[in-house]
């Protein structure tokens, strides 16, 4: 059961396109935004590849702005980082997300929810109590719970980074390594923190059958993930070829615009009903 994806691209087209050029945010604006409640939360289902089951959600933000409509991330989590505003952001996502989580919960629907995390606020050790916290009040398993932090900005020869992680695994949070092969962890690195999920970039995903750098970079990610015993997520599932791929070398989980686009919670139910069917 292949999602229509015409008919997703049409429902949700951005009202503003994430590159246009148009005026930067300030601070103050994207500040009043998080304290107003204007940061809404879509969700993209991450699917096994084998099975088609549903295994999860990735949580990814968005600002309803007033004026601009529907603003994608790119235009304000480097503002939040050096703005000292990524911590009430994510405190923000991350509530909302675990209220959502609950309420699926409550309809029977038991979904990994995974939120993303800015290697920013790794520098504090509270920020592991911070998460659990929000994830534990909103009475949600941390096993049901999956934080991914980018690869680029992943700085292991640091002590509260590692300390962090480290401490959130103790706690029994899902750990996922982003946008894998952009950065440059080494084995060792990688082998200090026991990651859960490994999520190969998008840019070693989709296309990947028709270039062969590509498909070296996907291979290899694939194969490491593997090895040291992590579920390895494809990113970037956009068309049949990229599915083919990710169902012929038996990646574990897909996401991408082929399965479904990023939509509201509202949307996602009736989704999982259209997919399962
Ligand atoms: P990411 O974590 O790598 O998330 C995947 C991005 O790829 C999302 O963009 C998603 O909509 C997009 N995507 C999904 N499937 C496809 C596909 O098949 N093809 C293509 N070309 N793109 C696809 P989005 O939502 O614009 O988010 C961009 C980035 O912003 C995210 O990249 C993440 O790094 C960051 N971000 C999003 N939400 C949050 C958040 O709550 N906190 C933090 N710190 N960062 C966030
Ligand atoms: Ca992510
Ligand atoms: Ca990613
Ligand atoms: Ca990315």
């Amino acid at each position: 059961s292949i999602v229509d994806l015409e008919e997703m691209t049409g429902r949700w087209k951005p009202a503003v396109a994430p590159n246009a050029e148009i005026e930067p945010y300030g601070p103050a604006e994207l500040r009043s935004a998080i304290a107003n409640g204007e940061l809404v939360n879509y969700y993209q289902p991450k699917v096994n590849v084998q099975t088609g089951a549903v295994s999860g959600v990735e949580t990814l933000v968005r600002w309803q702005h007033p004026v601009d409509g529907l603003v994608f991330p790119d235009r304000f989590i480097a503002l939040a980082e050096e703005n000292g505003l990524i911590n009430d952001l994510t405190r923000v996502v991350l509530s909302s997300a675990m209220r959502q989580a609950h309420a699926w919960q409550e309809k029977g629907l038991r979904l990994k929810v995974a939120v993303n995390l800015s290697m920013d606020s790794f520098s504090s050790v509270t920020f592991a109590d911070v998460v659990s916290d929000a994830v534990l009040s909103a009475g949600v398993a941390p096993q049901d719970v999956v934080l991914e932090v980018t690869e680029s900005r992943l700085l292991l020869d640091q002590r509260a980074p590692l300390e962090i992680l480290t401490r959130l695994r103790l706690k029994r949070f899902r750990l996922s390594i982003d946008d894998f092969g952009t950065g440059n962890s080494s084995l060792t690195q990688l082998r200090q923190i026991p990651f859960d999920e490994l999520k190969i970039d998008q840019s070693f995903v989709h296309g990947a059958s028709r270039d062969n750098t590509a498909l070296a970079m996907y291979s290899a990610s694939l194969n490491l993930g593997r090895e040291l015993g992590m579920e390895v997520v494809a990113e970037g599932v956009e068309d049949l070829e990229d599915w083919d791929l990710v169902r012929r070398t038996k990646c574990d989980l897909a996401q991408g615009y082929f399965i479904a686009r990023p939509m509201p919670a509202s949307a996602l139910v009736e989704w999982i009903a259209a997919w399962d069917r």
